[in-house]
């Protein structure tokens, strides 16, 4: 596991982007102005999706989308649906998304491996198997654990079934730390065109983006997730204890428009209240 001194210089790295030297300009809950006003030229990107490549790949906040594409995040590439709630997305989506990518370390990937019971899962590597899965090119990787197969083999499923294809990145290639999540943000976003990752870096602090609820995820699945993604932050596979009233993770909700941000939000208090004060609310 990560030490403390590790966790609290990643801590300090990520406090030196925009959105948390001009924090008080923030009036309320509606940080729609005051996103735009540190975005500068790159606002214009933010809400522009086309002709971007739409790719399936985890809300995590280490796994970004390239320049070309969209991201549509959902904790373990929907590793975490119901099978009739897959069923149902699987039906939106076919078509739409173009390629289905796993990674290592995927904390959904674990929760998945946990709870489902033995040959559920052997069903999963049989199918991938047999729907032609070369599993040497991704056995070579260091690190690849139990659960990082499994997501990688429901990954693999799902890509054949909604004819997309299918790729999975390993840790040196996703950003951030492997031991730990350094977000400090959720975005839950109803907005099919929001797509912060330009912002990344200097002016946005890591983030995880979870937006299954327009991609065909139902409102009490993408409930769930927005506290299994909370609760990762701030529990010790996060900054954690980092987080408190002063300096809080923040949750913020993205709708079409400022009506439904604001829907959202309130929904999102309820779904999060037991983490008090540790979580601040805003909407865009
Ligand atoms: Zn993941």
């Amino acid at each position: 596991m990560h030490n403390d001194k590790a966790l609290k210089k990643v801590w300090e790295i990520t406090n030196n982007n925009i959105f948390f030297k001009r924090l008080e300009e923030i009036k309320g809950e509606n940080a729609r102005d005051f996103l735009k006003n540190i975005s500068g030229k790159k606002w214009e990107k933010v809400f522009k999706r086309s002709p971007k490549k739409m790719v399936l790949i985890c809300a995590d906040e280490r796994t970004v989308s390239g320049s070309k594409e969209f991201k549509v995040g959902i904790a373990g590439q929907t590793i975490l649906l119901s099978k009739k709630e897959r069923d149902e997305f699987v039906n939106k989506i076919k078509g739409k998304i173009k390629e289905v990518r796993s990674h290592s370390g995927c904390g959904a990937a674990g929760i998945a491996y946990n709870s489902l019971k033995e040959k559920d899962k052997k069903e999963i590597e049989e199918e991938a198997l047999e729907l032609g899965l070369c599993l040497d090119k991704f056995l070579k990787e260091k690190n690849i654990s139990e659960a990082d197969k499994l997501g990688l083999f429901y990954s693999f499923c799902l890509a054949k079934k909604i004819k997309a294809s299918f790729s999975h990145t390993p840790f040196r290639g996703m950003r951030g730390e492997k031991e730990f999540h350094d977000a400090r943000i959720i975005f839950w976003s109803a907005n099919k065109n929001f797509d912060p990752t330009s912002l990344l870096n200097k002016i946005l602090p890591p983030h995880f983006l979870a937006n299954g609820l327009v991609f065909g995820v139902g409102e009490k699945y993408a409930k769930e997730e927005l506290k299994i993604l909370s609760k990762i932050a701030l529990s010790d596979h996060g900054f954690g204890k980092l987080f408190n009233k002063k300096n809080p993770f923040f949750v913020v909700s993205v709708g079409k428009n400022l009506k439904e941000g604001k829907e959202l939000n309130e929904k999102a208090k309820k779904v999060l209240k037991e983490f008090g004060d540790k979580i601040r609310f805003l909407y865009l």
